[in-house]
């Protein structure tokens, strides 16, 4: 097998967050010759946390121009790594950080780059990647003869490593950071009033714009409709997803769900997550919707509509019911009332 490079950013702790164990997973089962590449304000935490992993070698970019995401010095920090190690294959998990800096990297060592890989595994005795296109509908195994072969794989789809922490033997790469014109200021987070984005969650729990429309009595129930919808997260610890109906809605300001945003979006131009179960309300169930639930296991819908989009084998049970009546009665049933 070829050797491997792993490469991993710290958090601002100086520890490894789940994406960079869960990559560091697919490394060790790729079973070559192993590098670590650390790069951060601080890295010796991380060293130290994956200490017990069996690498060959631990190499750190470490200072305070890389404590912060900017193309100019991670690329340069990825590129030093790349170029230490001299491994042919080089992982990386595809965090915003890295999906920015590292297809410049594989152009300045003359390598290629696969974005969005699901799974890396050894095929035939050559690494082989196999990742999904047209919006999930197709997945495809590949593999290249160029090196440096970088490959950013995405969170979610291996376990995270759990091993023993102990003390490492680092070896310190030494980067004169570029010259930035980027200042990282601060963090802006969307407009919401409570994290409702929880991707390591069982349950994906989908809110359409059903919740926004005139119910049977003729009027709009939006304040109960926020009062179950976060009721229910708060108690089955669910993440939210919405429609682009609704989201595109509160996002114009509409007096509705206010805890909703563009980023809680599941579909074609939405996001595509990866949970055990999805239940699904007030949402017809349309294809460019549903194709967001690629990675959802079970999959459930509530609608008053017998015919609406999910009753045409997109989901595996249709409640024919009012959402508003089904919620209620599940949040009295595992709401803190019910203990
Ligand atoms: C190029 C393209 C890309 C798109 N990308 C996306 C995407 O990424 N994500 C996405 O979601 N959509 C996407 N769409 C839009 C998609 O086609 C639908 O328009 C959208 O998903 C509809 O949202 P909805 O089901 O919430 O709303 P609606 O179609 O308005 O459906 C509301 C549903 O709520 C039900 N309902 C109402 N009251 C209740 C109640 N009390 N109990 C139970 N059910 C009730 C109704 O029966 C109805 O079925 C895209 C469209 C295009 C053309």
């Amino acid at each position: 097998m070829e050797t491997i490079l792993l490469l991993a950013h710290t958090e601002p702790d100086g520890t490894l967050a789940k994406p960079a164990l869960e990559a560091l997973t697919a490394a060790l089962e790729l079973s070559g010759g192993l590098t670590i590449g650390l790069v951060g304000g601080r890295t010796s935490p991380a060293a130290e946390q994956i200490a017990g992993c069996g690498a060959g070698r631990l190499l750190a970019v470490t200072g305070e121009a890389f404590s912060q995401p900017r193309y100019a010095t991670d690329a340069a920090a990825g590129e030093a790594l790349c170029r230490a190690s001299g491994s042919a294959i080089v992982l990386a998990p595809a965090t915003s950080r890295w999906a920015r800096a590292l297809p410049g990297v594989a152009l300045r060592l003359g390598g290629r780059i696969d974005t969005h890989a699901t799974r890396v595994a050894l095929e035939n005795g050559v690494p082989a990647v196999s990742r999904w296109f047209y919006r999930q509908r197709m997945e495809a195994m590949l593999t290249r003869s160029q090196r440096p072969w970088v490959v950013l794989l995405d969170p979610g789809c291996v376990p995270a490593w759990n091993g023993p922490a102990g003390t490492a033997q680092v070896e310190a790469v030494e980067v004169n950071p570029p010259q930035t014109r980027t200042t990282v200021t601060g963090l802006r987070a969307p407009q919401t009033d409570e994290q409702t984005i929880r991707p390591d969650a069982r349950l994906l729990f989908v809110a359409g714009a059903g919740w926004t429309k005139k119910q049977a009595d003729g009027a709009v129930h939006g304040a109960e409709a926020e009062a179950l919808i976060l009721g229910f997260l708060r108690a089955a610890q669910a993440s939210l997803g919405g429609s682009k109906s609704l989201v595109d809605l509160s996002g114009e300001g509409e007096a509705v769900l206010r805890f909703m945003s563009h980023l809680n979006q599941i579909g074609q131009t939405g996001s595509t997550p990866r949970h055990a179960k999805g239940l699904s309300t007030c949402c017809h169930g349309e294809e460019p919707h549903v194709v967001g639930w690629r990675f959802i296991n079970q999959r459930r819908a509530i609608n008053l509509d017998a015919n609406c989009g999910w009753a045409r084998g997109k989901a595996d049970v249709l409640y024919v019911a009012d959402a508003f009546a089904v919620m209620r009665e599940v949040n009295r049933l595992i709401g803190p009332q019910s203990d």
